[in-house]
């Protein structure tokens, strides 16, 4: 589904992401680790088309994505969250689901839009919410939108940048359920996320990042018993 390439990415005389190869199949949910600062964010910003690529090949379900602006990257069917909610607060809840669908693979608008967007909000556990406004939400119920707006456009790939982190451990449970949901519907997943329990539960394979460069990548007991991978974390 996804092949990475050599991703490098430089900021200067910064080399955030350096010499990065890797594959994600379908239908796989992929932990993507590594301590602050090591990458991780570059590569969803890179394969989402956000950032362009100093160096390296990025193909998705068949096609080189590599170079292609980020509107055209999500029409073939590769969604995102980001680190930092980003919801349109002077729209109202619905409405935020439909701006995406909109800017589709198959531009979609009026009723079959309103129709779209209600079963995605249905679908992380906002029925019957979409006509308040988001300054009603609490902070599951933002994380619960910005997961509708990833999924309304029925993508074939999402990627999650720490989508669970600030989360109470009531909230993680739902949010786990629903990622979960997702994967069992045979969503491909890349998953950039601190929490080890949500990784050991979601991720059987993990990739770990340190300072740019790829520096384990198995099993996620495996990866996460690593010495060098240990050692990243610790910060030696
Ligand atoms: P992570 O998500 O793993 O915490 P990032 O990918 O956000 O790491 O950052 C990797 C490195 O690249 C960090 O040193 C960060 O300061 C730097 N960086 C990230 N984005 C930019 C940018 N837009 N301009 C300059 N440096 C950046
Ligand atoms: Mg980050």
């Amino acid at each position: 589904m996804l092949k990475v390439v050599n991703l490098t990415k430089r900021f200067g005389g910064l080399v955030a992401v350096n010499g990065v190869d890797f594959d994600v199949e379908q239908g796989e949910v992929v932990g993507l680790l590594g301590p602050n600062g090591s990458g991780k964010s570059t590569v969803m910003n890179l394969i989402s088309g956000a950032l362009p690529r100093t160096l390296g090949e990025i193909d998705f379900d068949g096609q080189r994505i590599d170079g292609k602006p980020p509107h055209r990257i999500a029409k073939l069917g590769l969604s995102r969250t980001f680190q930092l909610v980003r919801l349109t607060p002077s729209l109202k809840i619905r409405d935020n689901v439909i701006l995406p669908l909109a800017f589709g693979a198959f531009p979609v608008f009026g009723s079959e839009a309103v129709k779209r967007a209600d079963a995605a909000l249905e679908q992380v556990g906002l029925a019957g919410r979409g006509d308040g406004p988001v300054q009603d939400l609490n902070y599951i119920d933002q994380k619960r939108l910005e997961l509708a707006r990833a999924i309304v456009t029925n993508p074939k790939m999402l990627l999650l940048d720490e989508w669970m982190a600030g989360l109470n451990p009531t909230e993680l449970r739902t949010a786990m359920d629903l990622i979960a949901g997702l994967r069992d519907s045979g969503m491909t997943i890349l998953l950039v996320e601190h929490i080890m329990e949500a990784v050991r539960a979601l991720c059987p394979r993990c990739i770990v990042m340190s300072a740019g460069t790829k520096i384990a990548d198995g099993p996620t007991e495996t990866v996460l018993a690593d010495a060098d991978v240990i050692e990243a974390y610790l910060g030696k």
